[in-house]
């Protein structure tokens, strides 16, 4: 392999380097160094100085005299030798010592030490260290094992729970913990498995969106058993070089055979467990489909009674190579899916454990409002009231913060200063009580719960934020019509007044033909498509991208079906505001003059203003009945 024998040359190249060094450093650097600096003086300096007897020992050679300060017997003189008869007198009567020679070099170890021991140690030391980075950055097996520490996987191994991680701490997800909880008891008495003949899974595969708590889980895992945890992300295989991942992966699964019984924890398994395409060769393929080659044999090849149980996690399991997910690898798979209404409810108040709390605190409230919302999400809210507690001085939580928080994690913070023109101003009001109206005089929707026209950081001037009384799992055909009119109220209500239509609606527009479409492709709800998947959808838990699985017939049958859903909406939602002008004008004005109303308010004006000889008005009574699985709330974004 080319790779291996490329780091070579540097060596040589190193040793020359040294070599040339040494010479030099040997040749003139160290005589110069050895050699004690001798000053140069006068002849009647040294006489001067003989005379006032500072000087200590005199050596006197052919043509110069050396001599040694007495009172710095550091400092060494020279002079040129004079005719002077007299000398070997004065010096007797100045008390001076005579030397044959005062030295002028280091003792021969000495010279042997600085200039050649000291020397290489340094280069070696330093080799080592520019070899290091080298090897690192050349990848490539086969260099000998004393080769540093090239190769190596650098998983973290936590051995026991280092950060105090446990099952307690993760809230919800109790179908995943109960899975895990089964690896963890094998772990502690393999013995019991082994008995009845039970093989335990090589491998479980957590998956879900991000933020529910997958790689939390795994670190819980590793608190609750108690044996080594190797951890590593599936980016830390990703290597320049090919064959470096493949090593890596080699390394790991030898350490831990090593410590076995252990768990090995790889996050973010897509990065290296993407299926391989057939297209190696272009790009860089080739390295990542050799680590995934050699992380599948690895996985084969050991013997899950040893006791080596790998965990993965990843938020695209469509993506991974079926090869990864068949029996015997990571045969098990672990949903972590977005927490219900209990599960967000119990993650508050794990999280909450850790500030304090007012008594008022209602944190079944706050996770109605907080539909759809991710552990991490929720963590991150709990974070935010603290601050907001914090900020307004006080020492413990509100519920108002709370709420408020909620309203910053969805939408962002409030804009204090941002500037609303007047009229601007009017027509928010009016968008968002048209939301409100369409959707508070339809069966089937949500309860409105507040209405706000104060600006927020992510772009939206105001919203209307509608909460279910209960947690649903299914929607039903209704239930997304009555979204799609909704949604299309804002508009209406801009229209009806001002009778000219604003940027204000595109998010409600996006909105509704994302649910018009999904009536149409994926959930079969319309007579002509009946029950046919027309679309696809990958990446589940990243949004979901959509891929038409039809011939171009039928995706433009499907654009005109889709626009005729959204249509039909947008008319019965117009004949409603159309026959509730009075209410809309009343509410708008009064949601105008307050900015923020909560739900009550809006429905008890509602009540005190309904016509009741209207006939139009085909609003049976509010239904507890409504709508979930799509984030309950709709946030208007204005392109600015
Ligand atoms: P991911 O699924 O993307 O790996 P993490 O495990 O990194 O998500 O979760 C991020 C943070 O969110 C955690 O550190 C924790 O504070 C919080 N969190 C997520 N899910 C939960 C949960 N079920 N219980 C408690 N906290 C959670
Ligand atoms: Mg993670
Ligand atoms: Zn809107």
């Amino acid at each position: 392999m080319e790779e291996i024998k490329t780091p070579k040359r540097p060596i040589i190249y190193y040793m020359l380097i040294v070599v040339v060094a040494m010479l030099i450093l040997n040749l003139f650097v160290m005589p110069r160094l050895m050699n004690r600096q001798f000053e140069e003086t006068s002849y009647s300096e040294f006489l001067d100085m003989l005379e006032n007897g500072k000087i200590k020992e005199v050596e006197i050679q052919e043509k110069q005299i050396l001599f040694m300060d007495k009172s710095d017997p550091a400092r060494y003189y020279v002079t040129g030798i004079m005719d002077d008869p007299d000398l070997i007198n004065r010096l007797d009567a100045a008390g001076v010592t005579f030397t044959a020679t005062i030295e002028q070099e280091a003792s021969p170890w000495m010279t042997l030490l600085l200039g050649y021991v000291v020397p290489l140690l340094i280069f070696m030391v330093v080799g080592r260290l520019l070899m290091n980075s080298l090897m690192k950055r050349m990848g490539g097996e086969g260099l000998g094992g004393n080769m540093l520490t090239f190769g190596k996987s650098n998983a973290k191994i936590y051995v026991q729970s280092t950060d105090g991680i446990r099952f307690s701490d993760v809230a919800g997800e109790d179908e995943a913990k109960e899975l895990l909880s089964e690896i963890v008891d094998y772990l502690h008495n393999p013995g019991r498995y082994a008995e009845i003949g039970a093989n335990i899974p090589k491998g479980a595969l957590l998956v879900g969106p991000p933020g529910t708590g997958k790689t939390l889980l795994a670190k819980a895992v590793a608190g609750e058993a108690n044996v080594p945890f190797f951890s590593i992300s599936g980016s830390d295989f990703v290597e320049m070089f090919v064959g470096m991942g493949a090593a890596k992966v080699r390394d790991l699964f030898k350490q831990a055979n090593e410590k076995a019984p252990c768990i090995i924890f790889i996050d973010e398994i897509d990065t290296i467990g993407k299926k391989r395409d057939g297209l190696s060769g272009i790009g860089g393929n080739d390295e990542r489909e050799q680590t995934l080659n050699q992380l599948l044999s690895e996985m084969d090849g050991f013997n899950a009674s040893k006791g080596v149980i790998i965990l993965g996690a990843t938020n695209r399991p469509d993506s991974l190579d079926p090869a990864l997910l068949r029996p015997g690898r990571f045969d098990r798979r672990i949903p972590v899916e977005l927490p219900d209404l209990q599960g967000r409810v119990d993650i508050l108040k794990v999280h909450a454990k850790k500030v304090k709390m007012g008594d008022n605190v209602d944190f079944d409230a706050i996770a109605r409002m907080a539909v759809g919302a991710s552990g991490a999400e929720l963590a991150n809210m709990i974070n935010e009231a603290a601050l907001r507690a914090v900020r307004a001085g006080r020492r413990f939580v509100t519920q108002a913060d709370l709420e408020e928080s909620v309203e910053v994690v969805i939408a962002g913070y409030q804009k204090k200063n941002a500037i609303l023109s007047d009229k601007e101003k009017r027509i928010v009001a009016y968008h968002e009580i048209g939301h409100a109206l369409v959707a508070a005089l339809q069966s089937h929707s949500a309860p409105v719960t507040k209405i706000t026209i104060i600006p927020r950081t992510s772009g939206a001037l105001g919203y209307t934020m509608q909460v279910d009384e209960d947690e649903h799992n299914l929607m039903s055909k209704e239930e997304i019509e009555n979204k799609i009119a909704t949604l299309t109220g804002g508009r209406i209500a801009e229209d009806l007044i001002f009778h000219s239509i604003t940027t204000g609606a595109s998010n409600d527009i996006e909105q509704a033909t994302k649910l018009a479409r999904a009536m149409v492709t994926r959930f079969g709800m319309t007579e002509e498509f009946g029950m046919v998947a027309l679309e696809t959808v990958s990446n589940q838990y990243l949004g979901g991208d959509a891929s038409l699985a039809c011939s171009p017939d039928t995706s433009t049958a499907i654009d005109k079906k889709v626009i005729e859903v959204v249509r039909t909406q947008y008319e019965k939602a117009e004949n409603l505001l159309k026959t509730h002008m009075k209410e809309l004008n009343g509410l708008a004005n009064y949601l105008y003059d307050h900015e923020t109303i909560t739900g009550d308010e809006f429905m008890g004006l509602l009540e005190q203003m309904k016509v009741p000889a209207e006939p139009a008005a085909a609003a049976e009574p509010t239904s507890a009945a409504a709508e979930t699985t799509a984030p309950a709330e709709q946030t208007e974004s204005k392109t600015e």
